[in-house]
């Protein structure tokens, strides 16, 4: 495949925008080249600046679950920007959404719109400092919560894709009160809550991981992460902003059978427009501002055409929840397919999925933490990632990524999928 246009478009951006790109990940760094420009989507496919088609498995990181351009989100755009865009005065769309998503997801009686994961996870932690009235949160090495400077504390996702994953301009005084603990690993939790007894706000965790690669929690781990949270009264954040509205109707939360104190989503929430939110009970809910004293706002919150196109997204997905089953179906032929090639070539490689969650790794030994992820050869993972590009395969540029399926995929795009792995091994 030719790239010659999305090159050029690269060098000019890369003029004016630092490394050409407005989020990190979007440059190919990790894997060598210069980015694609895309130009347009529509489905499974995005059509780029060269003429090139390419099956998409990243969809927009998340929220595209039914596909780029699909209709009634689109359309529900259009008719809402005719309006007016933003008014900065409440709107009924606000209420429409929260009310939608309030019923779908178990265990939250409010919710509060941002405008990014990264605000919605920043917001979370705030209100669990003002709730409890302690300062100290746990994190896990290799979950990614945005880019707010309490979580660029041993982050994955881009930040340990570019090496980063304690980032300067964090300071010492607000990284003292982000504690490290290791995933599926309820012994460091532990060790954390022992030598910090009375201090922690709050645990925020990826219930299921997406950002060392996808990483599944133990049913020990978490439900143990929840007692222990009961016990010493810490609040659970679980961080949906990936897990929300995409692995069914209530997220991780009725995946898992596990209730959170608070939630926080981003992605699948706003169809494709910036919108973030948390959520929880209203004793928790009631110390936000106006109500309560833990301060949280945005001009551009709860946005019109944020809200129509999250609305839009929303009610296609509860009216038609066959489609999480739909999704996860074709995510385990993708697996199934990746696996019978693999096991035929002489590579070590492990494959984790959950839902319509998948990450391919490679490595002789399980991954079950970021210390296993991290042990992932990334030069066998460049050859892939190149290698699947040339025939029309756009995967996440980075091993410490889960791909995102959408449902306009057809059996016929996997296929092709399989038979690519096949041809570049
Ligand atoms: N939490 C998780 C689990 C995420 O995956 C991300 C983004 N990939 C964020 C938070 C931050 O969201 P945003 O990029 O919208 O700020």
């Amino acid at each position: 495949m030719i790239y010659k246009r999305s090159s050029a478009l690269f060098n000019d951006a890369k003029k004016y925008i630092p490394g050409g790109v407005n989020s990190p990940v979007r440059a190919f760094k990790a894997v060598g080249g210069d980015p694609i420009f895309v130009k347009e989507a529509k489905g499974a496919y995005l059509y780029d600046e060269d003429g090139n088609t390419l099956i998409d498995y990243i969809a927009s990181w998340g929220p595209l679950i039914l596909g780029h351009a699909y209709e009634p989100v689109i359309n529900a755009i259009v008719a809402k920007a005719k309006k007016g865009t933003s008014f900065g005065m409440p709107t009924e769309i606000e209420t429409d959404l929260a009310k939608l998503a309030v019923s779908m997801v178990p265990n939250i009686d409010k919710i509060r719109f941002v405008n990014s994961g990264t605000e919605a996870c920043m917001s979370a932690v705030r209100l669990a400092r003002g709730y409890t009235g302690k300062d100290k949160i746990i994190k896990f090495a290799g979950c990614y919560h945005g880019h707010s400077d309490s979580f660029l504390i041993q982050a994955g996702s881009g930040a340990v894709t570019f090496g980063s994953p304690n980032s300067p301009g964090v300071t010492q005084g607000t990284a003292k009160d982000t504690l490290l603990a290791n995933y599926n690993d309820l012994a460091s939790v532990k060790a954390l809550t022992g030598a910090n007894a009375g201090e922690i706000a709050a645990i925020i965790i990826e219930p299921i991981a997406g950002n060392m690669g996808c990483i599944i929690p133990t049913s020990e781990f978490i439900t143990g992460l929840r007692e222990l949270c009961t016990k010493e009264g810490i609040l659970l954040i679980f961080d949906e902003v990936m897990t929300g509205f995409r692995l069914g109707t209530g997220g991780a939360q009725e995946a898992l059978g596990i209730d959170a104190d608070i939630v926080t989503f981003g992605k699948v929430i706003g169809g494709g427009l910036p919108v973030g939110a948390f959520a929880a009970r209203n004793e928790i809910m009631s110390y936000l501002a106006p109500d309560g004293p833990v301060y949280q706002a945005g001009t551009l919150s709860g946005n019109p055409l944020a809200m129509s196109a999250g609305l839009a997204m929303l009610t296609q997905l509860n009216n038609n929840p066959e489609v999480f089953k739909s999704l996860a179906e074709k995510t385990e032929y993708l697996h199934n397919g990746f696996n019978t090639v693999l096991k035929t070539k002489d590579i070590p490689y492990q494959i984790n999925r959950y839902g319509s969650m998948i990450s391919v790794h490679f490595t002789d030994t399980p991954v079950v933490d970021f210390a296993t992820s991290a042990k992932g050869n990334n030069d066998t993972f460049k050859k892939y990632f190149h290698g699947m590009l040339e025939q029309g395969i756009y995967l996440p540029p980075s091993a410490f990524e889960s791909y995102f399926l959408n449902d306009a995929l057809s059996y016929e795009d996997l296929d092709k999928t399989i038979e690519a792995i096949d041809k570049v091994f």
